[in-house]
């Protein structure tokens, strides 16, 4: 048998081809066990005493993901932010910490609330305003950077590369929020981007059943040796079955990725002719500001989620979201199923979201049954 070369679309649909010893299975067991027995001697079989330590569902679940994204190490959390927080209390008092204003708004939320109280000094800047990021960034003291790309929910899309060169000058450690464009669009470890991180509940699952997030690290460094620390110390770990999940999400990544994009480029072409929007986020419109770098950046795709800022304010955009049918009233995003959101209201009275825009988290209908509904509801 003549060993044949797999590309990585092939190694993520076969979950990386790992077969089961005891059983022979295709599909890995779930191993709800907290302890594992410990030998007469004192040793454990493959090292393994307590969960909150190593659970062997999470294996083949992390070596996926960090082989996905390039890197050589991931680490999985009970949730996205709690991988977010994972990444801050890196952090010591004194360290100076560099956001974009267009964030996830958990991200920039738990900065503002905990930052200043924990003593580590933030910048929140324009998103893609390279300038002011390089006068901000100090020697000895700026150690973090974080980008999301595209960002969340304007879609604004940072030149990866420029950022990293920019940090590096400082020596700081750049962190992507890699959860809108999963590695199927773009992988920041390949720009060298220090951490990539995963809200895995969204695309990386993609069935809206499993609240999980991971980190992946580029080098094993003294940082992401901490980082495994904190989750350990820390215990903001995933269940089993949520790690199942993933893993079992994650084999269609590539063929619902594809669909998505597919999908969303259509539905943001007939919004953007649509009289009743005034302004559509996304960087797949050849008149956007995020195009050309997302065209480089970005595989060949442009995600699958758009806002829309609808003409006539809070009212229009509210009614419009009532009329839909096909699209589902949800918060959240990369499920198979196309969902609609006010953003505004969701985000609460932190949000710096227009009080008119509607997020569309695209899934992978027929893209002709998604105009039809959204042209109906915006009648
Ligand atoms: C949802 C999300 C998070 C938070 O992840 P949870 O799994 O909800 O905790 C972080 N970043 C981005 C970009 C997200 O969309």
């Amino acid at each position: 048998m003549k060993k044949v070369k797999k590309s990585l679309e092939t190694r993520c649909a076969q979950a990386l081809g790992w077969i089961e010893k005891e059983t022979s299975s295709l599909v890995p067991s779930i191993y709800p066990s907290t302890t594992f027995i410990r030998n007469s001697d004192l040793s454990y079989n493959d090292g393994r005493a307590y969960t909150r330590a190593d659970n062997p569902t999470y294996d083949q679940a992390s070596a996926l993901i960090a082989e996905l994204e390039g890197g050589k190490s991931a680490q999985l959390f009970s949730s996205g932010m709690a991988a977010v927080v994972a990444v801050f209390q890196t952090l010591k008092a004194g360290d100076h910490l560099v956001l974009p204003q267009n964030v996830y708004c958990g991200t920039r939320t738990w900065v503002e609330k905990y930052a200043s109280s924990w003593g580590i000094e933030y910048d929140i800047i324009e998103n893609n305003d390279y300038k002011i990021l390089e006068k901000i960034v100090k020697k000895n003291n700026t150690k973090l950077v974080w980008i999301e790309t595209p960002s969340n929910p304007e879609l604004r899309i940072t030149d990866i590369g420029r950022v990293v060169d920019i940090a590096k000058s400082v020596d700081a450690l750049v962190v992507a929020d890699n959860t809108l464009a999963t590695p199927v669009l773009t992988k920041p470890i390949e720009y060298g981007v220090d951490i990539t991180l995963h809200s895995a509940t969204k695309y990386l699952n993609g069935h809206g059943d499993a609240l999980i997030g991971a980190l992946v690290s580029k080098d094993e460094n003294n940082t992401w040796q901490k980082i495994k620390e904190i989750a350990h110390d820390g215990g903001a770990l995933p269940g089993p079955v949520e790690t199942w999940l993933l893993l079992r999400g994650m084999r269609t990544l590539y063929i619902r990725m594809n669909k998505i994009c597919k999908n969303a480029e259509i539905v943001a072409n007939f919004l953007n002719q649509h009289p009743q929007i005034s302004k559509v986020f996304f960087p797949g419109l050849p008149t956007s500001d995020g195009y050309e770098v997302a065209t480089k950046q970005m595989n060949g795709l442009y995600g699958g989620i758009l806002s829309i800022r609808v003409k006539g304010g809070y009212k229009k955009a509210v009614e419009v979201q009532a009329k839909v049918n096909i699209f589902k009233r949800a918060t959240s995003f990369g499920t198979i199923e196309s969902l609609i959101e006010h953003r505004a209201s969701y985000e609460g009275p932190r949000s710096n979201i227009p009080d008119d825009l509607l997020r569309l988290s695209i899934g992978i209908e027929n893209s002709k049954d998604l105009i039809s509904d959204l042209k109906q509801a915006l009648e």
